[in-house]
């Protein structure tokens, strides 16, 4: 067949857990719109994260999205039965054997690899060992990065230039060296791991992830030229690595039932959210939620509850982790707001929250597809970073895009204790300051212009659209030289 006209068969891998899993369905099915087959492999746990949304792609666009069940060798590597998913692992302080398990996984992927002959593997950052398999079958390795460039720039340069030891104590600040805008962190705010590269996640991060970036045949950025441009530019040129910036990829969703079927099922009917949404006026609503695994603690939420009620501001907040009220609900929270606000507890269609008019600011904790689904609904933010790179993306909204106000936690932990508290009036001034003063209208026009940006990025000819062309383009080229 003419190779120009061969239908390419894109492999992709995610990571098992919803944040991975999320972006790189997403991917999957912004290829399968272009043309290209998308296979994704998972394991049978897991699957169903991916089965509703394939059979509304195959329905609403016809779209050649396939998945792929391997097994989990759970108990080979130590772990119970069941426990594919990284939310268990990490909980019970079981990463190793999760890593493992996952790596347990070649020999099925080599040989499924070495069957079907695809033009291209797409792979997780976290799946390091996929280098050696991808370089055996002949086949392109393309490391799928759901993380902002600005914070890959920041990063690499922390732990390549230490600009944490010119400072004594936690609270003096320091600037990050050679970056285009002059950013300011303390020392608390970065990753122990970075500092001291002591646990286990960080040797892995540095050792074998960052070379087998390194060595792969390019990275997908999820994010736009236009959001990040400085870095964009500066990812290229400093760290020498082909990428494609073809975000965002969650606006790919367009229909109502795509986007309640991307990842967990929701645990509230969309129909009852957006009712609910209805009857509010525009840009009146918080929507609070961190994600799908800050441990954020039952004190900290009852703080957050007084705040809101004190703030008098209408509200959507997702809460997960808690098996009963009495634990973080302060007693009558709920009559006292009845009509204001509505409490979804486990699962929430966020991107058809966002998207809905009547919100007016988004309390966040800086996870990547938070952040960028925040800007994408052109929301301005309360940022509330936790950890991984959480204090970068604060630092990109903040600073840099200048549309959002930081709730004030400065210390970096997978943990946070009692110590790291943020009491109930630091959170209404924050959601006074997103929703009220001079500056939030400010920052509410500068997020609907990035809006705007992230949806010409992606439309036909867009910096996106064209950046995933090339990628194709360039996945072609590699077929044809192979066959030569
Ligand atoms: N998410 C969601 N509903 C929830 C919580 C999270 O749809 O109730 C989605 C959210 O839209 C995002 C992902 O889960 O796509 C969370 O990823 P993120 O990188 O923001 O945070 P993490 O879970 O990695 O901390």
């Amino acid at each position: 067949m003419d190779p120009q006209h061969h239908q390419l068969h894109v492999i992709l891998l995610p990571f098992p857990a919803p944040d991975h899993m999320i972006p790189l369905l997403d991917m999957a099915r912004l290829l399968a719109t272009r043309n290209v087959k998308a296979t994704i492999i998972t394991t049978s746990v897991n699957a169903s994260a991916f089965t509703k949304a394939i059979e509304t792609s195959h329905k609403v666009g016809n779209l050649n999205l396939n998945l792929e069940i391997f097994k989990f060798s759970a108990e080979e590597a130590g772990l119970p039965e069941g426990c594919d998913n990284a939310e268990f692992a990490m909980k019970h302080g079981l990463a190793p054997q999760f890593v493992q398990a996952n790596q347990l996984l070649s020999e099925q992927l080599e040989q499924y690899l070495d069957k079907v002959q695809p033009d291209c593997l797409v792979t997780d950052i976290l799946f390091p060992w996929t280098a050696e398999i991808a370089t055996k079958v002949d086949i392109p390795r393309i490391v799928f990065y759901a993380v902002s460039c600005f914070s890959l720039c920041a990063q690499e340069l922390i732990r390549v230039h230490e600009p944490f030891k010119d400072v004594s104590s936690d609270d003096e600040t320091f600037s990050i060296p050679l970056i285009p805008h002059e950013i300011k962190f303390v020392r608390s705010q970065i990753s122990p791991n970075l500092i001291n590269n002591k646990d286990f996640i960080s040797k892995l991060i540095d050792s074998k992830i960052k070379k087998s970036g390194d060595e792969s045949y390019g990275v997908i950025v999820n994010s736009f030229y236009e959001l990040e441009p400085d870095y964009a530019d500066f990812f290229k040129k400093e760290m020498g690595r082909k990428a494609w910036h073809v975000g965002p990829v969650s606006l790919c969703n367009r229909s109502t039932e795509e986007k309640v079927l991307r990842g967990i099922s929701a645990s509230m009917n969309e129909h009852e959210c957006l009712t609910w949404l209805d009857s509010k006026k525009s840009v009146v609503v918080l929507y609070i939620c961190f994600g799908s695994i800050v441990p954020i603690t039952a004190p900290q939420f009852y703080e957050i509850a007084l705040a809101l009620e004190s703030s008098g501001k209408d509200f959507i907040w997702v809460v997960r982790n808690f098996e009963n009220d009495e634990e973080w609900l302060p007693p009558g929270f709920e009559q006292r707001t009845q009509g204001k606000g509505l409490i979804i507890r486990g699962w929430a269609p966020q991107v058809l929250i966002l998207e809905h008019k009547a919100i007016g600011a988004f309390v966040t904790h800086c996870g990547w597809n938070s952040t960028l689904e925040g800007i994408t609904a052109g929301v301005p933010m309360v940022t509330w970073p936790v950890f991984a790179e959480q204090f970068y993306n604060e630092k990109l909204v903040t600073d840099i895009l200048k549309i959002g106000v930081s709730v004030g936690l400065k210390k970096w932990s997978r943990m946070p204790s009692s110590d790291d508290l943020i009491q109930r009036e630091a959170i209404e001034t924050a959601l006074r300051e997103i929703t009220e003063r001079d500056a939030a209208e400010d920052m509410r026009q500068r997020a609907k212009q990035l809006k705007d940006m992230a949806w010409k990025a992606v439309a036909e000819g867009g910096s996106s659209y064209s950046d995933l062309s090339a990628l194709i383009d360039g996945l072609r080229s590699y077929r044809t030289q192979k066959r030569v």
